[in-house]
């Protein structure tokens, strides 16, 4: 059993603040032409994010596009099974194209390789990842997310997007799990 930390472990005016800051770090350096977003984790950082992209793009942000792929490797534990599944991709033309993917979170790292090595195979000419939440400490593979909204310890987290067996998800603020007995 698991039951939710007291207090968030981020509020949702530090996420706003922060989400806002990091569009600007984002579109400042790259201007991407598609917005490669992993469903379902990243859903509600990606709108917030790029709503915050687009005003700091103005005008130039009429051409920007947006997907969404799904990605999971999760299932219902919160540890990673290692395998990663990727549904939709064939229907995104990505040839040639430079991509910011976002991702709700880099853990072990292992979606985030995954996902740059199909999106590089898939023809893009650049990939540049950005994940809300980091937990560097976990990593087993090489990756380093290019944009990094926070950096966390090794604790498992839910709430803004971030679902433990699709519970959580709707919450605004980014919460701890701690194991009950
Ligand atoms: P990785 O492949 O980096 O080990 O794991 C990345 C994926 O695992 C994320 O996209 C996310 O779906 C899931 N994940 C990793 N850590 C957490 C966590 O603390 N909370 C939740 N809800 N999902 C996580
Ligand atoms: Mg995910």
């Amino acid at each position: 059993m698991y039951k939710m930390s007291e207090k968030p472990l981020i509020r949702a005016d530090e996420i706003r603040e922060r989400v806002a800051t990091l569009a600007r770090e984002i579109v400042d350096v790259y201007d991407y032409d598609i917005l490669l977003s992993a469903l379902t984790g990243a859903y509600m950082f990606t709108a917030d994010l790029n709503r915050e992209m687009a005003k700091a793009q103005g005008a130039k942000a009429y051409n920007k596009a947006i997907a969404f792929i799904k990605a999971s490797s999760y299932g219902n534990s919160t540890t990673s099974s290692g395998k990663l599944q990727v549904r939709g991709l064939e229907k995104i033309d990505l040839k040639g194209k430079k991509v910011l993917m976002v991702d709700d979170i880099a853990d072990t790292g292992t979606t985030l390789l995954g996902l740059v090595n199909l999106l590089k195979e898939s023809g893009a000419q650049e990939v540049r990842t950005c994940v809300l939440l980091n937990k560097q400490e976990r990593r087993e593979v090489e990756i380093l997310a290019d944009f990094v909204g926070f950096e966390i310890a090794n604790e498992f987290v839910v709430g803004y997007g971030l679902d433990y067996a699709e519970n959580y998800r709707s919450l605004p603020e980014i919460w701890t799990l701690q194991e009950t007995d």
